[in-house]
């Protein structure tokens, strides 16, 4: 067995680990990392199938020794049970499949479906929004997930677009259950686990001994799923403030806005989906069985990653240009005249995501400003750059790709 170093970059192939693992498999580059795991690419040494490997060190060697060993292992072995769980008969096409599970004395080696487009929290950072038609099929899938997890007695308790991946046909894939509880006889929820933006305002309750919350359950997840949909649609959570305590004082209270512009755009029934998901008690929660049932979802359309259909495609530029016509006949102007970005550049859905991405670059966190988190304000005043500079600005800005901060658990396990 050869010493492995984590930091080592795509370059390294063929590192080894115990035999009971590389006998099988070759571990390759680095696909993303956790408190005391990493995941690699790594491929069947039989069939050249590519999967991804959680590798974890359970000698507790970096996480403070023995009994952190036991309980890295305890950890594991109960993310291990339940992803077992989630695989039993059909399983779910949108929960991460566990292939194969190796134990070494030094690793545990979880051999998953490979996601070849990584994190829901990518592809986000990447696109900054959503939109409707994206949001719908993302949700859908997600909540359908969730139904199926809490169908098994089981909470999730770290859903937040980190371990939401995406296959190569952007499918989503529910992932890292290493939080995730069972609920059996006699089994009450009490600890703060997860991750401080997503977490329901009943478990933070519960941890501080307020309003005698003795427990809490599946219900977190869809409080989760609200903040995620919220997120998807304008690049921002509904949640947040420089100040922890601050923040997660909002989230108890369910404090969050719908606020101008960027929710102007969108329309009625998402937002109604979303403001029954972020409901403070959670008796009067939407389950995720009536999450699926909600208007928002009963639209059909092909979900994202389906094959092109040239057909389609033609049919809805023609209604485009039809649309474009006839608003510059009634408007009898340009839809985005230089006078209206002079007014208000961030009132422009176009400027605003670029806007956005350069934010991000600047400040590699979410923007706050005054009371509620208000990126919109940075933009306020009116534009110091030469409108006639302008185009050449934002093309060249959003080229860049902007940085979303990562939100990190409150537990050792996930991040
Ligand atoms: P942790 O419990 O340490 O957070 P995760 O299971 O969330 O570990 O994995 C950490 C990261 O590794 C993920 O956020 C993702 O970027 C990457 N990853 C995990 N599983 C896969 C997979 N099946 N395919 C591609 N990337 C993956
Ligand atoms: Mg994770």
């Amino acid at each position: 067995m050869m010493t492995v170093d984590d930091n080592q970059d795509e370059t390294d192939f063929g590192i080894e680990y115990d035999d009971a693992f590389s006998s099988k498999y070759m571990a390759k580059h680095i696909l993303g990392r956790g408190v005391s795991s990493t995941v690699r690419l790594c491929c069947n040494r039989n069939t050249n199938e590519e999967y991804a490997v959680k590798i974890i060190d359970i000698t507790g060697q970096n996480h403070g020794g023995d009994n952190r060993a036991e309980a890295i292992q305890e950890e594991y072995r109960n993310e291990i049970l339940i992803l077992n769980k989630m695989a039993e008969g059909e399983g779910h096409p949108n929960i991460i499949a566990l292939i194969d599970f190796i134990e070494s004395p030094t690793y545990f080696f979880l051999v998953f479906e490979l996601c070849h487009s990584g994190e829901l929290f990518d592809y986000l950072t990447a696109v900054i929004t959503l939109s409707e038609k994206k949001t719908r099929a993302i949700m859908r899938s997600v909540i359908s997930a969730v139904a199926y997890i809490h169908s098994h007695n089981i909470v999730h308790r770290d859903l937040k677009p980190e371990n939401i991946l995406l296959d190569a046909n952007l499918k989503v894939k529910i992932s890292d259950f290493g939080m995730a509880a069972e609920l059996t006889e006699g089994v009450y929820l009490r600890e703060l686990c997860g991750t401080p933006g997503y977490m329901a305002p009943e478990m933070l309750k519960c941890s501080m001994g307020l309003e005698n919350i003795s427990s809490y359950g599946q219900k977190i997840d869809l409080w989760a799923c609200g903040v995620i949909m919220y997120t998807l649609l304008v690049g921002r959570p509904p949640f947040w403030h420089r100040k922890k305590m601050l923040m997660l004082r909002a989230i108890m209270e369910g404090r969050y806005r719908f606020g101008s512009p960027e929710w102007d755009d969108i329309s009625d029934t998402p937002k109604d989906l979303i403001s029954k998901l972020l409901v403070v008690d959670p008796k009067l929660r939407l389950t995720a069985e009536e999450a699926l049932e909600h208007p928002f979802f009963q639209q059909t359309e092909v979900p994202i990653g389906t094959t092109f259909n040239a057909r389609r495609k033609f049919k809805a530029a023609c209604l485009v240009v039809y649309g474009v016509v006839r608003l510059r006949h009634y408007c009898g102007q340009r839809i985005i005249s230089p006078h209206s970005i002079q007014e208000n550049p961030y009132g422009v859905k176009a400027i605003r995501k670029a806007l956005d991405g350069c934010a991000f670059n600047i400040y590699r966190h979410w923007v706050k400003k005054g009371q509620g988190q208000d990126r919109a304000a940075l933009f306020a005043n009116s534009p110091k750059m030469d409108i006639k500079n302008l185009n050449n600005s934002l093309s060249s800005s959003q080229q860049t790709t902007p940085t979303m901060s990562r939100s990190s658990s409150t537990t050792g396990m996930a991040t």
